[in-house]
């Protein structure tokens, strides 16, 4: 069994993007720059903006948040992606959801310009992935799919099973393995709560990408031997830590690991991943290499 480091493969792709900033710098150009809508004060999206504002002044990608109170309209948020659509000194932008419930998520989202749209959720992006076009892909799945890459995983001819259908992480990632060419060519089938014999199921496949949020959902018995295990859950449980809370994984890490030929950590998994993809959507705007 070999573990698939995410936080590594993360690390070694953020130093390859601070070098391509570093060009596009050294070549008269400014930096990239990314920005972010938050709204309210959630502790867990003020954690995910505060790590991508880090995360972006690490490989030097200028970052800037618009924070709102919870009490803003639909109307001053598309004003502001309005503005930022048309200002030529910011390459992405990004909305931190969930919003506030009297904030329509889609309306806003689809208020983007689909060239600054460096999280792929607005449905141009979402097209051009179902059709195998040139877009921005959702940094989920696509860096579950550079992951795989990196450790030279064989998709081709593989079936995969996804377990959830968001729209962030299991439908994209269901496309994405469907495309012809490399990380793609599988038989994909996806699960849902609706779908009765998941075990069954979950047993036939060489690989299993869990995007669920039902902590320690994939057990032993559900895994094939030789398997690789995509897990993409995080859950904030309580625990007696610092934080106050410990994430769990939507697998039974400790027990599936050992039946698994890969598999992904919870920390250190998919997250780094996640986060590190965006950055290089954003450089792919500045840089103008979609
Ligand atoms: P979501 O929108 O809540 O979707 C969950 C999906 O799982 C739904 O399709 C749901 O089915 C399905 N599901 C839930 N419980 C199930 C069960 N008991 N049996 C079968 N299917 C079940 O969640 P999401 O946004 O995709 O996120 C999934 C997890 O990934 C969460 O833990 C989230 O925190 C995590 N996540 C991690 C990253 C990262 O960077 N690592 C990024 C994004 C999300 P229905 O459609 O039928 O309701």
């Amino acid at each position: 069994m070999e573990i698939l480091d995410g936080k590594t493969t993360a690390e070694s792709i953020k130093q390859e993007i601070a070098a391509q900033v570093q060009s596009l710098i050294a070549a008269g150009r400014r930096p990239p720059h990314l920005a972010a809508i938050l709204v309210g004060n959630d502790g867990a999206s003020e954690t995910y903006v505060g790590h991508k504002e880090r995360d972006c002044h690490q490989v030097g990608i200028t970052s800037t948040i618009f924070r709102f109170d919870a009490s803003v309209t639909e109307q001053e948020l598309l004003q502001t992606v309005t503005q930022i659509n048309a200002n030529p000194s910011i390459d992405g932008l990004i909305i931190q959801l969930p919003l506030p419930k009297h904030i329509d998520d889609q309306l806003i989202i689809e208020a983007i310009n689909p060239a600054k749209d460096v999280d792929g959720f607005h449905p141009v992006n979402v097209g051009k992935i179902m059709l195998g076009l040139p877009a921005f892909i959702p940094a989920t799945p696509d860096g579950v799919i550079e992951l795989l890459k990196r450790y030279n995983i064989q998709t081709k001819g593989k079936h995969c099973v996804v377990l959830g259908r968001s729209n962030i992480v299991g439908r994209p990632m269901a496309n994405l393995l469907l495309h012809k060419g490399p990380q793609g060519d599988c038989t994909v089938t996806v699960c849902h709560s609706y779908t009765p014999n998941i075990k069954e199921i979950c047993l036939e496949a060489d690989i299993i990408i869990a995007a669920l949020g039902v902590p320690r959902f994939l057990k032993a018995d559900m895994v094939k031997e030789g398997a690789v295990v995509i897990d993409v859950g995080i859950t904030r449980l309580p625990a007696d830590t610092k934080s106050g809370f410990c994430l769990v994984g939507d697998v039974d890490f400790e027990h599936v690991a050992p039946k698994c030929s890969y598999i992904t950590p919870v920390p250190g998994g998919v997250g780094p991943m996640t986060r590190v993809l965006l950055l290089k959507n954003t450089l792919r705007v500045a840089q103008n290499t979609l």
